[in-house]
């Protein structure tokens, strides 16, 4: 492999150049293995943020991301493989019945999840709250369990992407998460190395999301479905509305037990219409002529659901932990709920105690928020709006403003609810 000087290579991007894919190959490689400084690759990061990466840059630069690690091949497994991603909202448990719902029609799910940082709550975080599942598997058991109940859903191994592992940590702390070819490399890198053979990409746009707007929503949709369309992997994106969180809790055993209820034919409509949106798309990728809807109905996606907690050491049946100490806040006047802001839901739940300030921090499995209305619900005053769950009483305090201002009551307005499903990229 040639050899750069790492500063010519920062200047390059500095000044709006184009780099090679043996300089950019060089530079992931180089950093993944330590030779590439760390203040080097922030600056690196803080050109990209500015200056962007063109189409080839950013081809270069998700073949390197997914090079610097293993890649996983599922095509050995007797059914094909589709996976799903979400640029994470508030209240996102989707994964949770979608997983056992697209297997029960037919098709391997092999989800590799993360757990949450800041506001949006993490896939694996939720699943920690029942009482003996664990997310660490080996690849070899990730594949039997493919195999015989057709969904998993864990923790990616070390050896997954170990550049953007690193990479991910840097932006974190300077800056440079909000960078659209950054965001895009690191999310595909991240599942072509994990084989999965079609791939839907739920990606959010509001107050909720990291993509504010619509017009940004779509600009890292098509950059995502255009590289997994490169790396053979067939990928479409939704966009969905995150002004407003999904379902009716936000917090990990909460969101748990409104997951179970979706699978047994209940849950709120939001949720459930999302969950089939999906699923639909995933086994439209996969080629798989199946109704997830009578799937639902049956109870087949339930009966996978309880094999694959089993499977991973989990008690499908165990009670959900319950947190010690529950604030419900109530409607100061009567009215309609004209907004319920996912952000600030988002935040009262992360201060609650089921959101971490740092990746090392524990979550509290119990905490989070339960509301009782939607948008467009007619309330008195005096009514419940939310309940407040956390196992610390001080934190009720921390929430409770933050809380009260996510949901607007106008006496006069006669509001709905926005659309859920936005948009399509393909
Ligand atoms: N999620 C990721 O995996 N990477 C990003 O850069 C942003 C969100």
């Amino acid at each position: 492999m040639s050899e750069f000087a790492t500063v010519d290579l920062i200047r390059i991007k500095r000044d709006g150049g184009t780099l090679s894919p043996a300089q950019i190959d060089w530079l992931i490689s180089g950093y993944t293995a330590g030779r590439v400084a760390e203040e080097q690759m922030s600056a690196l990061a803080m050109a990209i943020y500015f200056q962007g990466l063109d189409d080839g840059e950013l081809s270069a630069w998700t073949n390197a991301i997914i090079a610097s690690g293993e890649r996983l091949d599922f095509r050995g497994l007797s059914r094909p493989t589709a996976d799903k991603h979400s640029t994470g909202g508030v209240g996102d448990k989707i994964t949770l019945p979608l997983a056992p719902l697209v297997a029960a029609c037919g098709v391997a799910v092999p989800q590799l999840s993360g757990r949450g940082l800041g506001h949006t709550g993490g896939t694996l975080d939720k699943l920690e709250a029942i009482p003996g599942w664990r997310a660490e598997l080996s690849t070899a058991q990730m594949t039997a369990q493919l195999e015989d109940v057709g969904a998993v859903i864990c923790a990616a191994g070390a050896g997954l992407a170990p550049a953007d592992r690193k990479l991910y940590a840097l932006r974190d702390v300077t800056a440079t998460i909000e960078a659209i070819p950054l965001i895009a490399s690191s999310i595909m890198g991240k599942k072509i190395a994990e084989g999965t053979g079609a791939l839907v990409l739920d990606v959010k746009t509001g107050t909720g999301a990291f993509m504010k707007t619509l017009s940004h929503a779509r600009l890292l949709a098509e950059t995502m479905v255009e590289l997994g369309k490169a790396a053979g992997v067939t990928t479409v994106a939704l966009i969905t509305d995150m002004d407003t969180p999904l379902g009716r809790t936000a917090g990990n055993a909460l969101e748990v037990a409104e997951a179970v209820e979706v699978l047994a034919g209940g849950g709120p409509a939001d949720v459930v219409e999302l969950t089939l949106a999906l699923a639909v798309e995933m086994l439209g990728a996969a080629g798989v002529d199946a109704d997830p809807e009578r799937a639902l109905k049956s109870g087949a996606a339930m009966d996978v659901w309880r094999r694959m907690i089993c499977a991973q050491g989990g008690d499908p049946h165990a009670p959900l932990p319950v947190a010690r100490h529950q604030h419900t806040l109530t409607a100061p006047y009567s009215g309609a709920i004209t907004r319920i802001d996912a952000l600030g839901i988002g935040q009262a739940a992360w201060r609650l105690g089921a959101g971490r300030a740092r990746k090392e921090d524990p979550v509290q499995a119990a905490a989070g928020i339960h509301l009782h209305v939607d948008v467009g619900t007619q309330v008195h005053a005096g009514q419940p709006l939310l309940t407040l769950h956390t196992d610390n009483p001080e934190r009720v305090a921390l929430a409770q403003d933050v809380a009260e201002a996510a949901v607007e009551i106008s006496e006069h307005a006669h509001p709905h609810r926005h659309r859920l499903i936005l948009d399509r990229i393909f």
